[in-house]
């Protein structure tokens, strides 16, 4: 099934094998789940990097034309991707050789966020710092003073708080879903959210909205505008000049919120790390 989605900004760090020295390349990858499917790993290979293993997936895909390793932005997974098994060897081979630009790469990964007492993440946009409360038993946000406090046992903290955002997120995404949806005479079958890395939202055909619980960490305008674009393909499945005056209509400017998106997208991921 093909949906309608937006899409988080994969930009993975790529070195291809014919790419000119000392160039690396940054390319979009389109993770649709039909393509990763074909992508096999074929087995795990420790790079020694800056003095300790590194943990590299050898992939195999035949639509590669050449050999390729990744670093991927936000979790700093490391992979090759030979075309064929008989360059398995040379696509290790060229990894090897590749260690100081790899290196490069991992040190440039955003540092992980562990959702415990002490730490301040965002929270509709807005820098909140997480206090334990030994009263409270569950989660309680102070808005004004942009104070999350946290009860139970410490130990039970990070997952407290990311039920606490999910709840959050899907109380908002789904009344904003119908509100707009009720806008332009749509209605959608089900509203979820999720943890998915390479959407921030899509719709299906059969009008089921799903969206990144992560939106809430984001600004509102920027959560707005994700919506928007899911509710939009309730009437138009496609990135038409029809599908944006909808969008348009709903949320004003997009412009802003895509900018926003991609600049700051993938520090969304930083926060309570999967
Ligand atoms: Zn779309």
């Amino acid at each position: 099934m093909r949906d309608g989605a937006v899409r988080s900004v994969q930009v993975f760090l790529i070195r291809a094998s014919d790419a000119a020295k000392g160039q690396p390349m940054r390319a979009r990858v389109a993770n649709r789940k039909g393509r990763s499917r074909q992508r096999r790993v074929v087995h795990r290979e420790l790079l020694q990097i800056d003095g300790r293993s590194v943990e590299m997936s050898v992939k195999l895909n035949p639509r590669a034309r050449r050999l390729i390793v990744k670093v991927h932005p936000t979790t700093g997974e490391v992979s090759v991707t030979a075309p064929s098994k008989r360059a398995l060897d040379r696509a290790v081979e060229f990894a090897r050789g590749e260690r100081d630009w790899i290196a490069r790469q991992l040190a440039r990964v955003p540092s992980r966020v562990v959702l415990v007492p002490g730490v301040r993440i965002p929270f509709r946009g807005e820098d909140h710092l997480i206090l334990r409360d030994a009263d409270e038993r569950g989660v309680t946000i102070d808005e004004d003073k942009s104070i999350i406090r946290v009860g139970g046992r410490a130990e039970h903290a990070p997952r407290r708080l990311q039920d606490f955002l999910k709840r959050r997120a899907r109380l908002e995404v789904e009344t904003r879903s119908f509100e707009f949806a009720a806008r332009i005479g749509a209605k959608p079958r089900r509203v979820t959210v999720r943890d998915t890395a390479s959407r921030w939202g899509s719709c299906s055909t059969t009008r089921s909205l799903s969206y990144s619980w992560r939106l809430i960490l984001a600004p509102p305008f920027v959560l707005d505008y994700v919506v928007a674009h899911e509710v939009a393909h309730l009437r138009e499945m496609n990135h038409g000049a029809s599908f944006w005056r909808l969008v348009r209509e709903l949320v004003g400017d997009v412009k802003r919120p895509q900018a926003w998106l991609r600049q700051h997208g993938v520090s969304l991921h930083r926060y309570a790390p999967r």
